[in-house]
């Protein structure tokens, strides 16, 4: 097989989102399964739709025009507010827009017109994670301005923590979202079905038996593809973290001193680190850098530490050397599984072997 090459197990991801749409089902929580890392490849959007995930949410509009030219024909939702200058293509292709400034449900409404379509739409609520959404003490101005737009239909509230700030999504911060769909409901005079309550974050309070409140759905992407929570990175009960695996191949391996020698400045990527003299180390370099993957997000071979990367060389330190040609095996985590899913320079390769469980 190619290398190097980002392997992904279907079957993996199949269960993981049978799981969650059944634990998190139990709790009376629908799941938005969120394919953006993989910029909507189809393989893994028809796995969440057969794996019982209505609702598939993309942060691209190009994610979108992806999985509708797939042929992926159920409800699609702009999980990141949509560009004012990409409204149409939006409308066209897209069900619901998460959004938290008036301008942009202004802009879908009259698209969404011109269509002779009504387009849903989601109100972000800021809680303290300082990204996206509207303060709290502007939602109401905000949530009747697009309830008298013509084109979209306010559906609901969502929030989003943990991403920009590390804020725990706890059920303090969802009750308060809660309380806030109360006041908008009466506010506005209309009843919202929708309550995005966050992401991967949110499933230690989602998966305890804290009051889930108003909140209705939970929006999905790293749990489903590595099985973990996001606050501490913590493996789920139950889920499977091997979905994914980058491969490369070892192109030098010899031992060489630890520490440089010779006036040093920057690197290929700034600064150099300071290096911990260990007397003369196995060191393999494998075909795989910068432009692949992060390499930083790897966890290499048991026994390998990575140690440098640029482009497209990856360092490694290990107890021993390595025959040329070699692959090496990494668990990537979800800033590396993102670059590779993105770059042109790693295929994706489906695998269907199971590999021993309790990696990483
Ligand atoms: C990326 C994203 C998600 C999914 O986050 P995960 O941590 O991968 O579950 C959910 N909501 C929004 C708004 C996002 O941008």
């Amino acid at each position: 097989m190619t290398a190097p090459r980002l392997e992904l197990r279907l079957d993996a991801i199949g269960r993981n989102a049978r799981t969650l749409v059944r634990d998190l089902g139990a709790r009376g929580l629908t799941v938005t399964g969120v394919t953006k890392a993989a910029v909507g490849l189809p393989v893994i959007a028809r796995t969440l739709s057969a794996a019982g995930i209505a609702t598939l949410g993309e942060s691209r509009v190009d994610g979108v025009e992806a999985l509708r030219a797939a042929g992926v024909d159920g409800p699609l939702a702009m999980i990141r507010s949509p560009q004012r200058s990409q409204v149409d293509r939006v409308v066209a292709h897209a069900q619901i827009s998460f959004l938290s400034e008036v301008a942009v449900a202004e802009a879908l409404s009259s698209a969404a017109r011109r269509r002779g379509r009504r387009h849903d739409v989601v109100v972000m609520v800021e809680l303290g994670d300082l990204r996206e959404g509207v303060p709290a003490d502007q939602l109401i101005a905000v949530t009747r301005a697009v309830t008298r737009l013509p084109g979209v239909r306010l559906q609901g509230l969502g929030t989003n923590l943990a991403c920009r700030s590390g804020v725990i999504p706890d059920a303090r911060k969802m009750r308060e979202l809660s309380d806030l769909v109360g006041l908008v409901e009466v506010a506005c005079d209309r009843a919202l079905p929708v309550v995005s309550g966050g992401n991967s974050a949110n499933l230690d309070w989602a998966l305890s038996d804290a009051p889930v409140g108003r909140i209705t759905e939970l929006r999905l992407g790293e749990a489903l593809l590595l099985g973990r929570e996001t606050l501490h990175r913590r493996a789920l009960p139950g889920l499977d973290t091997e979905a994914f695996t980058v491969v490369a191949e070892v192109i030098e391996s010899r031992h060489k001193p630890s520490v440089p020698w010779g006036d040093t400045a920057q690197t290929a990527f700034g600064p150099a680190t300071a290096a911990i003299d260990q007397g003369t180390v196995a060191q393999t370099i494998v075909a795989l850098g910068e432009q692949d993957v992060d390499p930083w997000g790897l966890t290499p071979p048991i026994g390998c530490t990575v140690v440098g990367a640029s482009s497209d060389h990856l360092v490694l330190t290990g107890p021993t050397t390595f025959p040329i040609g070699t692959e090496l095996r990494f668990a990537p985590n979800y800033s590396a599984l993102l670059r590779a899913m993105t770059s042109p320079t790693i295929p994706t390769v489906e695998v269907a072997t199971p590999v021993p469980v309790g990696r990483g």
